[in-house]
């Protein structure tokens, strides 16, 4: 199994090659063929098998798609919602290194550091938003952000969201995301309080384990 056979475009082809990725990872190779057509995914994976780029390289390669046909002002077409800085820092990186080849625009934002530089970039325009939850509803209550273009969504490390507390914060960011979206959901563990939050955010998902 290569990129190849999952349909992955030569922009992002390349990019895999450069980042010296010579096939899959079990996540990867299951996951990326749903989300290519469209469904939603439940996914268990651990950081370390290649989760970022399970959803990550499908995201792109949606938004290769849709950049082709827009036309205007930039707006945020997938959101990531991520428990810590660290993770959203990472998952930034890896949508900047495998979107290197494609025209699209994606920033990260966290808590504890001044919001400038991040509304200075939301300004300018981004099609991929890389979030914590705190800063994400801050920023979105000051109207610097609009998730009514949403298209792409994705909750990491669910288990560890909920850990943190952050319930209350993913059920109010559920209310401001379009209704017609495809979601993305991944956790570590799958104890029952997580599959009934995945029951609120998921339509018909596909199980993919690893
Ligand atoms: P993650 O589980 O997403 O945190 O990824 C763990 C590590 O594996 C990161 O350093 C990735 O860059 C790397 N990685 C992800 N996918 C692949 C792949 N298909 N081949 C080789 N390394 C990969």
């Amino acid at each position: 199994m290569t990129f190849e056979d999952l349909n992955i475009i030569s922009p992002i082809l390349k990019s895999l090659d450069e980042q010296g990725y010579e096939k899959p990872t079990s996540i990867q190779a299951r996951s990326i063929p749903l989300i290519l057509k469209g469904e939603d995914v439940l996914g268990s994976a651990q950081t370390g098998t290649g989760k970022t780029g399970a959803f990550a390289i499908p995201i792109i390669q949606h938004l290769a798609n849709d950049l082709e046909n827009a036309k205007g002002k930039r707006k945020i077409l997938s959101l990531i919602v991520t428990p810590t800085r660290e993770l959203a820092i990472q998952i930034g990186e890896n949508f900047s290194a495998y979107g290197k080849y494609t025209s699209l625009k994606s920033t990260v934002i966290f808590g504890g550091v001044p919001q400038r530089a991040q509304t200075n970039k939301l300004k300018s325009g981004v099609d991929v938003l890389i979030a914590t939850p705190g800063r994400l509803l801050d920023l979105m209550d000051q109207g610097y952000i609009s998730l009514k273009d949403v298209k792409y969504f994705v909750l990491d490390e669910a288990d560890r969201m909920l850990d943190m507390g952050f319930i209350h914060d993913i059920k109010k960011l559920l209310t401001k995301l379009p209704k017609n979206r495809q979601s993305l959901f991944f956790s570590a563990t799958m104890p029952k309080n997580i599959l009934t939050l995945s029951n609120q955010i998921l339509k018909n998902p596909k199980k993919v384990e690893v």
